[in-house]
C-alpha cells in the first residue's frame, strides 16, 4: 500500500524550487555557482515598509488577523487598484493570502469542479498546472510561437473552448516569457470571451510593476469581464517582498466569499505582521516611488546587456522581454548535439547527447555552474528560462560560462 496520497505522489514538484534547491547545494559542496534559476529581485524591501513592520511588532499587532485580512489593508489594496488600474473594487472583493501562488489556488480551488478545462497558454507558470491538477479538473493548453512574443491569437483562443471550458489562466507580463500583451491585444482576447459568459478568467499580474512598455493592462478593465475576472496581485516581485508572502484577489463577491471560506480552513490568515507591512507598500505610488521606479529602471538595463550578450550564444534564438526579470530563449536547434564525454554531464548521466530541455540545462548546471529552469516545467521543452534578477557582474559572468559550455557541443 502506497503512503503518500495518488493525489500528490502525481503531481510534480514546482521545479522551480527544485532548481534552486539543487544549485544551493551545489554551492554548499563548495561549486561556484551562478543561480539563474528563481524568480526573485535581488533588492531588499523598502525602508518604509521595514519600518512599518517592526511599528507593528510593537505594537502587538500578533493575534490572529481576520481570515480575508485587516480592513485597513483590504481599503489599501482597493485604492491601489482604483490609483494603477482603474478598477473599482470594494473591500468585500479582496482576499489576502499567503503569497499569489495561494490566490491562484483558492480560485481554482473554488471554481473548478473535476473534469471542467481550464484553457492555459504555454508557456505557462510551473504551478498552474500542478493546481488544476489538483483540483482534477482539466488543463488545455494553447501553443504559442517565440516568433509572435509567446502570445496566444484570438483564434487560437476561440478554437480551445469547448462547453467544458470553466476558465483561463495567464500571467501579464508574463513568467517565464517576460512577454506582455497591450491594450489592443487584451481586448481582442475579451472580445472572444464576450461570446462565452460562463467562462471566467484568472489574471496574473504579480509582475505589473516589471514593465518596461509603458502601462500596464488589466483584463478586469473591460466591462464585460469585470464580473468574471479574477485580479491576483501581489508584493513579492513588484515590492522585493518575496518573504514576507502576501498575494492578494479582487474578485467577484460570491468568488471572494468562497476563497475567503477555503482559506478559514487552510491557513486562517496570512501572517499579520505581513499584513501591516503590505499596508505601507500598498500606498507606494509606482509612477512616484523611488524605489519602485530605480528596481525597474535597473531591471531593464540587466534586460538590455543580457540580451546583447545571449545573441552571441550559438544556438540561441531570443526576443527582446517587455517585462518581468526574465528570458525564455529558444535552444532546441542544440538537441541532437553531444557534449564532451569527459564532461560532469556525461559522467553523471551516462550518456553525450542533449536530447531535450532538462538534459541541456543540467548539463550548463554541471559543467558551467550556471542554474536555469527548463523549458519543459513551464510547457515548452524548446526552450530553457534564465532570470536576470541578479547583478550584472554574474550575470556577465554567467552567459559567458553557458557561450562556453554552447561552444563545447559538437
Ligand atoms: N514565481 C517565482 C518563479 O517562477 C518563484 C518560484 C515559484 O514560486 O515558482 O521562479
Amino acid at each position: 500500500m502506497e503512503i503518500i496520497s495518488n493525489r500528490v505522489r502525481n503531481m510534480a514538484a514546482s521545479e522551480t524550487l527544485a532548481m534552486t534547491q539543487t544549485a544551493r547545494e551545489l554551492k554548499e559542496a563548495g561549486k561556484d555557482v551562478i543561480s539563474l534559476s528563481i524568480g526573485e529581485p535581488d533588492f531588499n524591501t523598502p525602508e518604509e515598509v521595514k519600518e512599518a513592520a517592526k511599528q507593528a511588532i510593537d505594537e502587538n499587532w500578533t493575534h490572529y488577523p481576520p481570515v480575508p485580512g485587516y480592513p485597513e489593508l483590504k481599503k489599501a489594496i482597493c485604492a491601489k487598484f482604483k490609483r494603477d488600474n482603474n478598477l473599482d473594487y470594494t473591500p468585500d472583493q479582496i482576499i489576502v493570502s499567503t503569497g499569489a501562488k495561494q490566490s491562484i489556488y483558492q480560485v481554482v480551488m473554488a471554481l473548478v469542479n473535476p473534469d471542467d478545462e481550464v484553457i492555459i497558454p504555454a508557456p505557462f507558470w510551473v504551478s498552474y498546472k500542478a493546481i488544476v491538477q489538483l483540483a482534477e479538473g482539466k488543463s488545455v493548453y494553447i501553443q504559442t510561437k517565440i516568433e509572435n512574443d509567446f502570445k496566444v491569437t484570438p483564434e487560437q483562443l476561440r478554437a480551445a473552448i469547448t462547453p467544458k471550458t470553466k476558465m483561463m489562466i495567464f500571467s501579464s507580463p508574463s513568467n517565464p516569457t517576460g512577454m506582455l500583451y497591450s491594450h489592443d491585444e487584451l481586448k481582442a482576447l475579451a472580445e472572444v470571451l464576450r461570446d462565452y459568459p460562463n467562462i471566467f478568467v484568472v489574471a496574473d499580474e504579480i509582475y505589473e510593476h516589471i514593465n518596461f512598455e509603458g502601462k500596464h493592462e488589466s483584463m478586469a478593465q473591460f466591462d464585460w469581464m469585470k464580473e468574471r475576472t479574477i485580479t491576483v496581485n501581489g508584493v513579492a516581485k513588484g515590492f522585493a517582498m518575496t518573504g514576507w508572502r502576501i498575494g492578494f484577489i479582487g474578485a467577484p463577491v460570491a468568488i471572494a466569499k468562497a476563497c475567503n471560506k477555503l482559506q478559514g480552513q487552510v491557513t486562517s490568515a496570512t501572517c499579520s505582521i505581513a499584513q501591516r507591512a503590505t499596508i505601507k507598500a500598498m500606498e507606494m505610488d509606482p509612477k512616484t516611488s523611488k524605489d519602485i521606479i530605480e528596481m525597474r529602471n535597473i531591471f531593464m538595463k540587466r534586460r538590455d546587456m543580457v540580451f546583447e550578450l545571449l545573441q552571441q550564444v550559438p544556438g540561441f534564438k531570443v526576443r527582446l522581454p517587455k517585462g518581468a526579470f526574465y528570458f525564455f530563449p529558444e535552444v532546441s536547434s542544440l538537441y541532437g548535439k553531444n557534449v564532451p564525454a569527459d564532461s560532469a554531464f556525461a559522467q553523471k548521466y551516462g550518456k553525450t547527447k542533449i536530447e531535450n530541455s532538462t538534459d541541456f540545462c543540467m548539463y550548463i548546471l554541471y559543467d558551467a555552474n550556471v542554474a536555469l529552469v527548463m523549458g519543459s516545467a513551464f510547457g515548452d521543452d524548446k526552450c530553457v528560462r534564465l532570470s536576470y534578477a541578479t547583478s550584472e557582474d554574474k550575470l556577465r559572468e554567467a552567459v559567458k560560462r553557458i557561450k562556453t559550455a554552447v561552444e563545447n557541443m559538437k
